[in-house]
């Protein structure tokens, strides 16, 4: 599945000058050649070239990265980073799977997606859950757990959402709505704010039947399921027919925007070119004169796969400055909330850790609210600012657009 000529080709990119030490949250964090990209690509050299072998300790260094895309797009040489150090961990994955890997596999395949979540709701109703927050492993994550599962809900949003919602003589493009696992299930306020939004501004919404992103398994070093997932979304939205296709979650637009060009090459490309995330799209169709004032001082917390995967960053800040008498504060810097997709199952003090930090960040900025792009960054911040006994409001930025619109 590795094309390893490509990936050695890659590799070579790196000049080794190490710039992306000053950037690496993790490296900040532990000071350790093993953090950053830099170490982290030497590592995959060596296995490339057969002058080391897969190992645990190897699979525990390439899992120790947040994936935020840091160093990929600051590095002056192009050096894609974050996805070298994906490839690093399909190479590994294979020689040593993990339990970890075989569950994301199983849960992602066919229609288990929705059964599990189904399931997890059922067993969250019933309280046949409880004893969890006891149980010596478990104990650590259930805070997590326990947000997680406390939010689901019983049927996902696509079952209430029209399939296809058709504006009488509108002139306007047609919108494909991406919705997103955690938007689907968890966090379904963000999904009827957008799909409210679109309509309202007079767009024709189609929302295809549609699985996972196939981000969790890209990151998971499962590549083979990846392509799985990537190859049908591109078959169900090429044959919806719209002109554009819009995502409200940060993970799913970065990778809607990048893995079917990975994977399909020209077909993907084309596919691409019609992603859009929802703060791009509004930043087109959104005027001041659609939206009530707010009278008062919010921040933004920058997703890390909208900041540095899509380098979205001015767009959501733009559509919030169209707010009459809003004012938007900026954060003392653009950090990382920590839960980053999967690493939280491995690295959960280090999750902690940043989550606390940025709570501290927000309440330190002095605002009552504070936006942003993406379900799982949302979950977190609320989860900590909560820790923190802080009322600060974590809302995504359509759901804060959604309440202002006349
Ligand atoms: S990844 Fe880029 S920034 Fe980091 S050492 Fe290599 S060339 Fe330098
Ligand atoms: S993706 Fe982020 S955490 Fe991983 S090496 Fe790059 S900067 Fe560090």
């Amino acid at each position: 599945m590795v094309n390893i000529n490509e990936l050695q080709g890659m590799l070579d990119l790196c000049s080794r000058c190490g710039n992306c030490q000053q950037i690496c949250p993790l490296y900040a964090e532990v000071k350790q050649e093993t953090a950053v990209a830099r170490g982290k690509l030497h590592l995959i050299s060596l296995l490339v070239g057969d002058e080391i072998n897969p190992s645990s300790r190897l699979q525990q260094i390439l899992d120790f990265c947040l994936l935020c895309g840091r160093c990929s797009s600051l590095c002056q040489n192009g050096v894609p980073s974050d996805t070298l150090i994906v490839l690093g961990r399909a190479l590994v994955n294979q020689s040593i799977p993990k339990f970890k890997h075989k569950l994301i596999r199983y849960m992602l395949r066919k229609e288990r997606m929705k059964y599990s979540f189904h399931g997890l709701y059922f067993t969250r109703k019933m309280r046949i859950d409880m004893p969890l927050q006891w149980v010596g492993k478990m104990k650590p994550y259930w805070p997590y757990y326990n947000l997680i599962t406390s939010n689901l809900k019983k049927r996902p949003l696509t079952e209430s959402l029209p399939k296809v919602t058709e504006i009488s003589q509108s002139k306007k493009q047609k919108v494909g709505y991406f919705i997103g696992c955690m938007n689907n299930f968890i966090s379904q306020s963000v999904g009827q704010s957008t799909y409210s939004i679109i309509t309202k501004l007079g767009f024709e919404v189609v929302i295809p039947d549609q699985k996972c992103c196939g981000m969790p398994a890209w990151t998971n070093g499962d590549l083979k399921l990846a392509e799985e997932l990537v190859q049908l979304y591109v078959y169900t939205f090429n044959n919806s027919n719209v002109d554009l296709i819009v995502t409200d979650c940060a993970s799913c637009g970065h990778s809607l925007k990048h893995l079917p060009e990975f994977f399909l090459k020209e077909e993907g490309r084309q596919f691409q070119t019609k992603v859009m995330d929802i703060s791009e799209f509004l930043c087109n169709y959104l005027e001041p004169s659609f939206l009530r004032s707010y009278e008062g001082a919010i921040s933004y917390h920058d997703p890390c796969h909208l900041r540095y995967g899509q380098k979205v960053i001015d767009q959501p800040r733009n559509v919030l400055r169209l707010i009459p008498e809003l004012e938007l504060r900026e954060l003392n810097d653009p950090g990382c909330c920590g839960f980053a997709g999967t690493f939280i199952t491995s690295y959960l003090e280090t999750t902690q850790k940043f989550g606390m930090q940025r709570a501290k960040a927000i309440i330190d900025s002095g605002v009552k609210k504070v936006i942003t792009s993406c379900p799982a960054c949302q979950l977190q911040l609320d989860k900590n600012l909560k820790d923190l006994e802080n009322s600060v409001e974590v809302l995504n930025l359509v759901e804060f657009v959604d309440r202002l619109m006349k």
